[in-house]
């Protein structure tokens, strides 16, 4: 019987992958990547070379889903992978979770799991995270400001996923919606200029203000 592999990957750093992942990409038919050219940087790093890759986004038409579940079926195991992170959190995969979960019920579908941009952040951001609320990226115009709002009365933390074209736009939300809360910028993780950066949203524009050379590379940012 064959197996779907939902396996993390690094968010940056390229040893931030676990012997699990590696021995099963190693293993595996078929690598599901979101972009073939990212995932053979891992792979080359590890010398994982000669295996069958294929690109899988849920943009795609049912048709790639249909011939995953083919493989599947012919008894081939598969493992899915995202370029960084893990494959579902505000990356492709939960569909094709729930497409195989409805059509082979029975077959196995083992998580391997490694990094995440939400764990790594809320590990070292220094703020409650008993109880948080993970919100993906943020719409960019419908129900934004209703999101603002909640926010800025959330008692919970509150975490998303910001683009560096849209940072700057998010703090100018949060200095009009929830101008007194703590604000913390968890910027490139795990890589060479990883930064962690508190403080207000108006302390936050001033900071990229004068630093515009941080205005790049990716963002987690925690509302607490
Ligand atoms: N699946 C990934 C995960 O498990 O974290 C998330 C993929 S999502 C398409 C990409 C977003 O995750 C980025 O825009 C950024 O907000 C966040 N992210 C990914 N890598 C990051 C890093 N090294 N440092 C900070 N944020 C990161």
């Amino acid at each position: 019987m064959a197996t779907l592999y939902i396996v993390g990957t690094p968010i940056g750093n390229l040893e931030d992958v676990t012997l699990r992942a590696l021995r099963i990409l190693k293993e595996v038919d078929v690598i599901l990547c979101e972009d073939t050219r990212v995932t053979l940087k891992l792979l080359s790093r590890y010398e994982i070379v000669g295996k069958q890759l294929a690109t899988y986004n849920e943009q795609d038409s049912g048709m790639t889903t249909e011939k995953i579940v083919g493989w599947l079926e012919e008894g081939k195991n598969v493992a899915l992978v995202s370029d960084a992170g893990t494959p579902g959190i505000s990356d492709p995969g939960t569909m094709l979770v729930q497409k195989v979960r409805e059509v082979l019920p029975e077959m196995k579908i083992e998580s391997v799991p490694g990094p995440s941009a939400l764990t790594a952040a809320l590990s070292i951001a220094g703020v409650p995270v008993h109880d948080f609320v993970f919100l993906g990226f943020l719409p960019h115009k419908k129900g934004r400001e209703t999101l603002f709002k909640e926010i800025a009365e959330s008692e919970r933390t509150m975490i998303f996923y910001e683009s560096p074209h849209r940072i700057l736009k998010a703090l100018e939300s949060l200095q009009k919606f929830a101008p007194t809360k703590k604000v913390t910028i968890a910027r490139e993780l795990t890589k060479i200029y990883e930064q962690i950066i508190p403080g207000t949203a108006e302390e936050l524009l001033k900071y990229f203000e004068t630093n515009s050379d941080k205005v790049r590379g990716e963002f987690v940012v925690i509302i607490s």
